[in-house]
């Protein structure tokens, strides 16, 4: 019997756990999970299971090794079924995270300095730093959204000529929830001879990605994304992209495990996906990724999108009742447009920081507050001047971030509900109307307010 969608809501692992809150105990409300979603079942149990049999891969020839090297390229090749990429013309490279991946790539490029690299304002850090170091990049605008114009693209690809090596965007992004259009700016790219990145950490665990045929002029040539955030907290994240890409050039990063041969003073590099991977890779990771993907797949993404969509325009529509509460980005679900489940908001008169924490220890829900590594973007959004901008850097450096500008935001799993969007606001509307209950204390070096008298403890039976 397949597994169905109230089953795999089911089996997120703590979702039933208590935390506590002011003067008590409660359930733990996880609204977070754009920053990181809880495991599987499914998936702690298969890695559990698979330990027995744990071993070296690669060049080991005891049983089990033979058995974890096999099991490693099986997940690899899930991992390119996953996002239908083809398994004779593409390889995925495992690395620790969405953010190592777009850095591997960016180095691996061999871009000159002059070259271009095209990204969006709303793109999160780790698709934006990366590039910064190895070549020039052009930032388009976006609206409220997060969204480009698409005639700007084409501009901006016609006037580099040539110039333009890569286009680096989000399939989905973590401060709206807004999709681009992904395979439309593939095209255009493709037209003036660049490349696309596509950064889809947060599409991933949403909605199906497929690359299409290398030929297709909708291709998608390279696609990251991570593990912790698709249910899968072992410490992968992957990066697929053209074996033939990754066959050539010089390794960002060099170790063993990825030469054919080193002599005193030369080393012969091993064609991919090995040339990516030095070192002893994460093969519980990957086991635990081939795992959680199987599970979504099984349940398909037309059941996690329609819950998702339920959820948001719900939770969007119940928003609107707490009185001073500011929605970002498009407020609007019914219009049609395709988004993710991520809500950004602001409560009047209430630091977005405080109300974070309020939110935690006075209903024991788990938000993120600030900039959501996106400080352009936010910016952008908040309308901040470049004049306030440069006064925040100069106090931030000085270890004082009372003033940075943010919002709160929440972002749904598989497992969320909508009685725990009913609990959120009705928090909100007693922090709207009487303000917090509790005494928060401000660390002016963390940015985070704290309540006084508790903190998070180490449990003495993790045993560490
Ligand atoms: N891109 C986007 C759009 C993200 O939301 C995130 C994670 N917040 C990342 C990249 C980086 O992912 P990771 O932290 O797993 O490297």
């Amino acid at each position: 019997m397949a597994l169905t969608f109230v089953e795999l809501q089911r089996s997120c692992v703590g979702t039933e756990a208590e935390v506590p809150v002011l003067g008590g105990r409660r359930r733990y409300v996880n609204f977070d999970n754009a920053a990181t979603t809880p495991a599987l079942r499914q998936v702690r149990d298969t890695v559990d299971a698979f330990l027995e049999h744990y071993s070296s891969v690669h060049r080991g020839t005891g049983y089990k090794s033979l058995l974890s090297t096999e099991v490693f390229e099986h997940c690899r090749q899930r991992i390119l079924d996953f996002v239908r990429a083809s398994r004779a013309s593409e390889t995925v490279i495992f690395g620790k995270n969405t953010t190592e991946m777009a850095n591997k790539l960016s180095r691996r490029f061999g871009l000159a300095r002059d070259d271009v690299v095209l990204i969006s304002d709303a793109e999160h850090h780790s698709n934006d730093l990366p590039w910064r170091k190895v070549a020039r990049v052009v930032r388009l605008p976006v609206d409220h959204r997060g969204a480009m114009d698409l005639s700007r693209i084409e501009d901006e690809l016609k006037k580099g000529r040539g110039r333009v090596k890569v286009v680096a965007v989000c399939g989905a992004s973590n401060v709206t929830g807004y999709q681009p259009p992904i395979h439309d700016i593939a095209a255009l790219a493709h037209r003036h001879g660049a490349k696309i990145f596509a950064d889809c950490a947060q599409l991933a665990p949403h909605r199906a990605i497929d690359v299409r045929p290398p030929g297709d002029p909708r291709h998608l040539d390279f696609v990251a994304f991570s593990a912790h955030k698709m249910y899968a907290p072992y410490g992968v994240g992957v990066l697929v992209g053209p074996k033939s890409f990754f066959d050539v050039g010089d390794p960002d990063h060099v170790g063993g495990g990825m030469v054919e041969m080193v002599t005193p003073d030369r080393a012969y590099w091993s064609p991919s996906p090995d040339r990516d991977e030095p070192g002893t890779p994460n093969l519980l990771g990957a086991v635990a990724l081939a795992r959680a993907i199987a599970c979504l797949e099984e349940v398909g993404f037309d059941a996690i999108a329609e819950h998702e969509r339920q959820l948001t325009t719900y939770a969007l529509k119940r928003l609107r009742e707490v009185p001073g509460l500011a929605l970002y980005g498009d407020v609007e679900p019914q219009a049609g447009e395709d988004r993710i489940g991520v809500i950004p908001f602001n409560l009047h008169g209430l630091n977005h920081a405080l109300l974070a924490a309020a939110l935690a220890w006075e209903g024991g829900i788990g938000v993120r507050h600030g900039c959501f590594c996106a400080h352009p973007f936010i910016a952008h959004l908040l309308k901040v001047s470049e004049r306030d901008a440069e006064q925040m850097i100069d106090r931030i450096l000085a270890s004082d971030r009372s003033a940075v500008a943010g919002r709160v935001r929440m972002s749904f799993g598989i497992f969320n509900t909508e009685a725990e969007v009913d609990w959120v606001i009705e928090v909100l509307q007693g922090l709207a109307t009487r303000g917090p209950k509790g005494n928060y204390r401000f660390d002016p070096a963390w940015g985070e307010y704290r309540a006084e008298g508790y903190e998070a403890v180490v449990d003495p039976l993790l045993g560490i």
